[in-house]
């Protein structure tokens, strides 16, 4: 029997079968959990719901987290299927592409800004007031972030703000949901190649950077991600709360690119 064993879980993010919320669909499935998924408005229907019968999960909710009452009817949808729900992952970011290239001060705009944190950081906070009354005994709630929340990234720019603010959600979440015995954590992945990821500039410099100089010597999977996922919403991580967990071969923890410095390859 799998550590998430009767866990009723909601992801939000899958776009493709790249996306680190089907990484972590998977790892969630095969430790038993019964997944839902919600997809994008029309343009992302056929796909999810193609990849949503590959694991055999028949929920699939349309959200566009940019609308109030596209969240609200996530959780009216999801209630007439579920009485409670156990885990809700957040795995939703977006931000303007012209505006992740270049220097933050010269390409971000007041409304790029805006649209980042929306979408990226507000989306987190609105989908667990909407949850809060189906959220069941021990429930957690999962949203993924990025280095560039607390270090410098090139061209990472307001999206690093977004998950700066998305980290300092997890924690007020965390505070005020604790005593309802709710968990909320947040994951930070090493670089992976999604669609997300592709609007980044030089995204595979970023890529190939951190393969070269992380610890591990090597970029990290979204079944990696998905592992991490399933451990930090199940009751074995019943301890941790409003926790940022790195899983990015330890890269977070070098203060400088070693790679060709010698004797370290
Ligand atoms: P992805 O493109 O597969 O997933 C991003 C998801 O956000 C998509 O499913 C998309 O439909 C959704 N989304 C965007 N705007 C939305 C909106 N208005 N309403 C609802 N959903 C919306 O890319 P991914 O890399 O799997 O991204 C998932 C999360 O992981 C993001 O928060 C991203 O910042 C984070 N992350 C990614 C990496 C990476 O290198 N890929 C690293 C660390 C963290």
């Amino acid at each position: 029997m799998g550590f998430m064993h009767d866990k009723k879980v909601l992801i939000a993010g899958v776009a493709s079968n790249r996306s680190i919320a089907w990484g972590i669909a998977k790892a969630m499935q095969r430790e038993g959990a019964e997944i839902a998924l919600t997809y994008l408005g029309e343009r992302f229907k056929d796909r999810v719901k193609k990849l949503a019968d590959e694991l055999g999960i028949s929920i699939i909710v349309p959200c566009d987290v940019r609308d109030d009452k596209n969240i609200e009817n996530t959780f009216t949808e999801l209630k007439k299927h579920w009485n409670e729900v156990d885990v809700i992952v957040h795995s939703i970011a977006f931000a303007n592409k012209e505006e992740l290239a270049g220097f933050l001060y010269e390409k971000t705009t007041r409304e790029g800004f805006l649209t980042a944190h929306e979408i990226s950081s507000y989306s987190f906070i609105a989908m667990a007031r909407e949850a809060k009354n189906m959220l069941g005994k021990n429930a957690s709630l999962l949203t993924m972030s990025y280095l560039g929340a607390v270090r410098a990234i090139p061209h990472y720019n307001a999206m690093g703000l977004a998950k700066a603010s998305l980290e300092a959600g997890v924690r007020y979440l965390a505070a005020d949901l604790g005593p309802n015995g709710v968990r909320v954590n947040g994951i930070s992945a090493g670089p992976i190649k999604t669609l997300a990821a592709k609007g980044i500039d030089d995204f595979n410099l970023l890529l190939d950077y951190a393969e070269k100089n992380s610890p591990l010597r090597r970029n990290i999977t979204i079944e990696e991600v998905g592992n991490a996922a399933a451990f930090l919403s199940s009751d074995l991580a019943s301890g941790i709360n409003g926790e940022i967990m790195y899983v990015d071969g330890g890269y977070n923890i070098t203060g400088m690119g070693i790679h060709g410095v010698k004797g370290t390859s």
